[in-house]
């Protein structure tokens, strides 16, 4: 399993990022963030407030204030699934489900001491991907409605990638002849699932790749393809303790079946995509 990992996460950009958008790095970067703001607004302000005092209060009032504000969007985007991290390991992911487990990335500031590691949960997807094909059988009943919920909340999420530019083979894709569910999500490091569009820009080709299932997709098909999209943000928020709350969402008749959590990996991804 050491391949597919250094694949995903190996790359010295992915790795300087992972450093970049670490806990330590955002709990260091707090207190430096707020003296260069201070300075920032003083040399601003200095010349327009002549008191000495209201100037260091007001100064004072509006470096917290934009501090607070970037700590605060920078901690609120760590809740919502990274396309630099989580997305790359849903190859792992599709490997290690197989064997019941799971893979993401975790870090948090403990005692001033970070603590970023590869956390495995043991995680049976099959009642999960049953749950959750239910769920989207019913909404096929409703118009569209399912597919459009997907489409507002996942166009964000959408790979640009850069290949060496290739002659396509004749005869089209193999990806095509797969079945559907069987073909993993990513065909190799960083491709995703389907092609939106493509540009041509001199030897490299630009591809657009979005995680969206496609709506031709049978519900099961469909509901693998979220569970796994989604599955490393869930771990990684699972672990660090930062799962939102409990879901008025009863994953199937069976009731739910997740006794590790208050949060479901099949309710997750219902509330993130199907609410
Ligand atoms: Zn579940």
């Amino acid at each position: 399993m050491e391949a597919p990992l250094q694949a995903a996460l190996g790359a010295p950009s992915v790795r300087r990022y992972l450093v970049l958008n670490s806990a330590l790095f955002h709990f260091i970067l707090a207190p430096v963030l707020y003296v260069v703001v201070w300075c920032a607004v003083f040399s601003t302000l200095h010349i327009l407030v002549r008191d000495y005092w209201v100037l260091c209060l007001s100064v004072s009032m509006v470096s917290i204030f934009l501090t607070t504000a970037i700590i605060f969007v920078l901690h609120h985007s760590n809740k919502e699934i990274n396309m630099n991290v989580d997305v790359r390991l849903i190859q792992v992911n599709e490997r290690l489900v197989k064997h019941q487990l799971l893979v993401a990335v975790a870090d948090w500031v403990q005692s001033c001491t970070g603590n970023m590691q590869l956390y495995f949960v043991f995680w049976d997807m099959s009642r999960c991907l049953r749950a959750l094909t239910e769920t989207l059988e019913e909404r096929s009943s409703v118009e569209d409605d399912a597919q459009n919920k997907m489409k507002r909340n996942m166009s964000h999420l959408v790979l640009v990638t850069e290949d060496a530019a290739v002659d396509p083979e004749p005869g089209g894709s193999d990806v095509e002849q797969d079945s559907s569910e069987q073909r993993p999500l990513l065909r190799h490091e960083d491709t995703g699932c389907s092609t939106s569009s493509s540009q041509w820009e001199g030897a490299k080709v630009s591809t657009n790749y979005s995680l969206i299932p496609d709506a031709s997709l049978p519900a099961q098909a469909k509901a693998y393809q979220l569970l796994m999209t989604y599955s490393a943000a869930y771990v990684r928020l699972l672990v660090s303790e930062r799962l939102p709350g409990a879901s008025h969402y009863r994953p199937g008749p069976r009731g739910n079946h997740c006794s590790d959590a208050h949060l479901c990996l099949c309710q997750y991804v219902h509330n993130k995509i199907l609410r």
